[in-house]
């Protein structure tokens, strides 16, 4: 994760205000609501790590918008600061149980309100940096074996209820020991990121791609077809094996062998969807390894170099 200057939002409707804040938090980029419906507009568009949140404005209140900011999944870990000119307890108090993180009463102390948003913004660094390596495989930087059955199971169940398409692609690198043994367990790291990044240049923002062990992987794609998925397939195949990756002078041949399993409404679970296109994986293994096979209507069997073959396979 790169470092980058934080991004405070302030909500507030009185503009002398605003102009106060935006001169002492000059070191960071500023967004600026004069309301709560506009800010809860930016916060659509864009993500804040900390909101400093006037409490007295005409329509929705400051209560108000931290409450549905706090009950919105994508927001709720953003801290919260109020700055207002309540200063009685039970004003204190509420703010507090409506999931704000702090409280600052005006006219405030330029300094003291510095380095409470400091203070929040760390916590939210260590927030984020905590939830990045609990969901991400520490060597590729793909999704870690827990975060992609957790995302996979709620794609299965979204695309099942809305009858819409899904398809899981199961990804194992060819004859990986022999990579490992020929060249090094650190050109078999290497070649297993440079494998990731070049899944990745495939993939779309919503995709989901996780590393279930060792050098196998797996692909939820995201509002695609099948044919779709079929295609995506085919074009990581091929990347894989034409970029070439090169370590200390030697090349390595990688290839990557791909099984696809395709939902319909009879499919069970997730883990059944990925358990076909494990057994297409296995199909493709015993083929010739560098090919994708999927069980279409027709049994029909896509070939690396783009030729399609009809094969009997049950
Ligand atoms: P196949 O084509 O049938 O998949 O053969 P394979 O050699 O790829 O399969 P196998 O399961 O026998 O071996 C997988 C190898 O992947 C063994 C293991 O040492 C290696 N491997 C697993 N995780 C890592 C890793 O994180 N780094 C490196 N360098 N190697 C790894
Ligand atoms: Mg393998
Ligand atoms: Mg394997």
């Amino acid at each position: 994760m790169a470092e980058h200057t934080a991004t405070v939002l302030v909500v507030d409707d009185t503009e002398s205000n605003i102009d106060i804040l935006l001169n002492l938090l000059s070191e960071y980029e500023v967004l600026v609501a004069l309301d709560g419906p506009s800010a809860l507009e930016i916060l659509e568009k864009q993500r804040p790590d900390v909101i400093l949140l006037d409490i007295m404005m005409p329509g929705m209140d400051g209560y108000e918008i931290c409450q549905t900011i706090k009950e919105r999944e994508q927001w709720k870990e953003i801290p919260v600061l109020f700055i207002t000119a309540r200063t009685d307890e039970a004003s204190i108090l509420k703010g507090f149980e409506v999931g704000g993180s702090d409280y600052v009463t005006k006219p405030f102390r330029s300094k003291e309100l510095l380095a409470r948003v400091r203070n929040l913004l760390n916590y939210k660094q260590a927030l984020d940096r905590l939830r990045y390596i609990a969901v991400t495989d520490e060597l590729t930087g793909a999704s870690n074996r827990r975060s992609f059955f957790a995302r996979g199971i709620e794609m299965f169940a979204q695309a099942q209820q809305s009858q819409r398409p899904l398809s899981a692609l199961m990804l194992d690198l060819d004859r990986f020991k022999a990579i490992n043994d020929t060249f090094g367990h650190e050109a078999g790291d290497i070649s297993l990121k440079a494998f990731v990044e070049r899944v990745k240049e495939q993939l779309g923002p919503d995709d989901l791609f996780g590393r279930l062990g060792g050098e196998e992987f797996a692909i939820v794609p995201a509002n695609r077809t099948f044919d779709g998925a079929i295609h995506m397939a085919e074009a990581i195949r091929r990347t894989v094996e034409a970029k070439k990756i090169e370590v200390k002078g030697d090349i390595i041949p990688l290839t990557v062998s791909i099984g696809i399993a395709f939902a319909d409404s009879k499919t069970e679970s997730f883990d059944a969807l990925l358990s076909v296109a494990d057994g297409q994986l296995y199909a493709a293994k015993h083929d010739q390894r560098n090919c994708i096979h999927f069980l279409g209507q027709s049994g029909k069997t896509q070939k690396p170099d783009g030729q399609t073959g009809f094969r009997k396979r049950r």
